[in-house]
C-alpha cells in the first residue's frame, strides 16, 4: 500500500505547476495544470510529457492564476476538473476577454464546503491569502497518508488571518508538505496590504492632479486597497469595463466594492465597449451605463484612473492625457516592465512629466513566513515547488526532499 507523488513540473521553476498524487490502486489526483510563465503566447502541447494521459484522473485547480490553470484545455476531455466557485468565475473572465472562451467546465467547491471525496481521496480545501481571489491550500488524504499543498500563498494580504489561524491550529499529521517558494532568495520588502493602502493615501493627498494606476484587475485585494484609499481622500476610483466585469461576477453576497458603490465609476470607453459588445455582452455593458463615466469627464483632478495599454488610445481621443500635475503608479511586479504591454503606460505618463511612484507588495509569502509556515505545520517531509532558489535556500524548512520534474517518490 504505497502512495506516490510526482511533481511533473515546478521543482525548478515558478509557475507551470503540475503535481500528481497516486493511490496504490491506481486512482490519481492532479494538483494544478499550470501554463509555464515563459511559454510563448498561443503555444500548445505544453502538458508535461511525464503525465500519463492514458488513464483517467481528477484535476484540482488551486487558484485562478494561469500558471496554475492555463493548460486545462489540454487535459483529456473525460477528466473532471475541480476548483473553487469564485476561481471558476475568474477563469471564465480570462477566457472571455482573451476571446478564447473555455470549452471546459468545472466541478466546484467553496470556502464553506469542508472535506469532500473523489474516489479514494478525501480533499479539504482551505481558503488562503494570495493575490488571486479564491485561492486554496489543499489537504489530500488517501491510504493513510496526508499531503498539504500550499498552492500560492502569503501572510500579509487582506486575508492574512486565514494563514495565521491555520498556523495556530495546523492540519495534524502531515506526511508531505508541498510548499511554494516564490520569494526565496529575495529580500524585497513585503508590505501588508494595509501599508500599501496607507502609501496610496499619501500619494493621493500629495498629488495635485489625477493618479493613474496600472494593476491586475484580478488582484481583488489591490482593487479594494485602491477603492479604500480613494474614498479616504475624497477621490473617485475610475475602473474600466474589465475590472467592472470581474467585480460584477464575484462581488455578489460579499462586502467587495462593485459598480453602484459611491466613489466608484466605470469608464465605458469606445474601444473596450465595442469589444464587449462584439463578444455578445451588450447586456453587461448596458447594465454598467448607470454607473458609468465618460472618458471626457476624467479631466477632473479628483480621479484615480485605471490605466492599461489598451486604454491609452481611448483616453487620448477623449482628451485624457497625463500632465505634470498627475502621478502614475505601476502596482504590479516590477519584472513585468520589461514587456512593452506594461512599460508603455509608464512611458506615456513619464514623458508627460507626471510624477512616478511604485507602490506594490508581493502576492507571495516572504522567506521568513514560508519557513514559519513549514515550522508550524511540522510535516514529516517538505517537497519544494514553485521556486527557483530552493537548492540554496532550503535551510529552515525541516527535512526537505528535493525532487526532479517527473521523478516519482513513494511517500514513506
Ligand atoms: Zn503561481
Ligand atoms: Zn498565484
Amino acid at each position: 500500500m504505497t502512495v506516490s507523488l510526482t511533481v511533473h513540473r515546478g521543482t525548478q521553476q515558478i509557475g507551470g505547476s503540475c503535481i500528481e498524487i497516486a493511490h496504490p490502486d491506481g486512482d490519481r489526483l492532479i494538483l494544478d495544470a499550470g501554463r509555464p510563465l515563459d511559454a510563448p503566447d498561443g503555444a500548445t502541447g505544453l502538458l508535461p510529457t511525464s503525465l500519463d494521459r492514458t488513464r483517467l484522473a481528477n484535476v484540482l485547480i488551486s487558484h485562478p492564476h494561469q500558471d496554475h490553470w492555463g493548460l486545462v484545455e489540454e487535459i483529456p476531455p473525460a477528466w473532471p476538473i475541480w476548483t473553487g466557485s469564485g476561481s471558476a468565475k475568474l477563469i471564465a473572465v480570462t477566457g472571455d476577454v482573451t476571446r478564447r472562451p473555455l470549452a471546459r467546465t468545472f466541478e466546484t467547491w467553496d470556502s464553506r464546503s469542508g472535506p469532500f471525496s473523489i474516489g479514494p481521496f478525501i480533499i479539504t480545501p482551505m481558503l488562503t491569502d494570495h493575490s488571486a481571489f479564491d485561492a486554496y491550500m489543499l489537504v489530500v488524504e488517501t491510504a493513510g497518508k496526508r499531503i498539504l499543498y500550499t498552492g500560492d500563498f502569503r501572510r500579509h494580504g487582506r486575508k492574512s488571518t486565514l494563514v495565521d489561524r491555520m498556523m495556530a491550529k495546523p492540519p495534524a499529521d502531515i506526511d508531505v508538505l508541498l510548499t511554494e517558494g516564490t520569494n526565496l532568495g529575495s529580500d524585497k520588502p513585503v508590505k501588508t496590504e494595509e501599508e500599501v493602502e496607507r502609501d496610496f493615501v499619501e500619494l493621493f493627498k500629495a498629488t495635485k492632479g489625477r493618479v493613474f494606476v496600472s494593476w491586475s484587475g484580478q488582484n481583488i485585494d489591490r482593487t479594494v486597497t485602491l477603492y479604500r484609499a480613494a474614498k479616504r481622500t475624497n477621490r473617485t476610483l475610475a475602473i474600466d469595463l474589465y475590472v467592472a466585469d470581474v467585480l460584477d461576477r464575484i462581488a455578489e453576497g460579499t462586502g467587495l466594492p462593485r459598480p453602484g458603490f459611491p466613489n466608484l465609476k466605470v469608464v465605458v470607453t469606445r474601444g473596450l465597449g465595442s469589444y464587449y459588445r462584439s463578444m455578445g455582452r451588450e447586456g453587461f455593458v448596458e447594465r454598467m451605463v448607470p454607473f458609468g463615466i465618460s472618458a471626457k469627464k476624467l479631466v477632473d483632478s479628483r480621479h484615480v484612473i485605471m490605466l492599461r495599454r489598451a486604454l491609452i488610445g481611448d483616453y487620448q481621443r477623449s482628451g485624457v492625457v497625463p500632465t505634470a500635475d498627475d502621478a502614475y503608479n505601476f502596482s504590479m511586479w516590477r519584472g513585468y516592465l520589461s514587456q512593452p504591454y506594461h512599460s508603455e503606460p509608464l512611458d506615456w505618463c513619464k514623458s508627460a512629466g507626471a510624477s512616478i511612484a511604485y507602490i506594490h507588495t508581493s502576492g507571495h509569502a516572504s522567506p521568513a513566513d514560508l519557513r514559519a509556515f513549514a515550522a508550524a505545520v511540522h510535516p514529516k517531509m517538505v517537497v519544494p515547488v514553485h521556486g527557483i532558489k530552493w537548492d540554496e535556500e532550503s535551510h529552515g524548512f525541516g527535512p526537505v526532499r528535493r525532487l526532479a520534474d517527473g521523478e516519482t517518490m513513494v511517500i514513506p
